[in-house]
């Protein structure tokens, strides 16, 4: 059940997902990770289909589980990179 009465619902999902089209391989680990955020698309190319339904960790661990780095977060309060980290 979905529980959603805090408005803002900032807690599971301050996080903006973006996928590097041209870097997916189409390995699908970020769709077996966070399944409500990313879907294959026809070319088995992975595109986000929602920003809100997964929470930050899942939509963290699927960026961090990219063997093609194709996966960037964006804090939305911040507006800074969380992942990829920047040395
Ligand atoms: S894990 Fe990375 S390479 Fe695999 S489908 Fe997702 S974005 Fe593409």
């Amino acid at each position: 059940m979905n529980n959603n009465h805090n408005k803002t619902n900032s807690k599971n999902s301050n996080y903006l997902v973006e996928v590097d089209r041209s870097k997916c391989i189409g390995a699908a680990t970020c769709v077996a990770l966070a399944p409500k955020t990313f879907k294959l698309d026809q070319d088995q190319i992975a595109e986000v289909i929602s920003q809100e339904n997964d929470n930050n960790q899942d939509k963290l661990l699927a960026a961090q589980s990219c063997p093609s780095s194709a996966i960037r977060l964006i804090d939305r309060r911040t507006k800074k990179v969380v992942w990829p980290k920047s040395s």
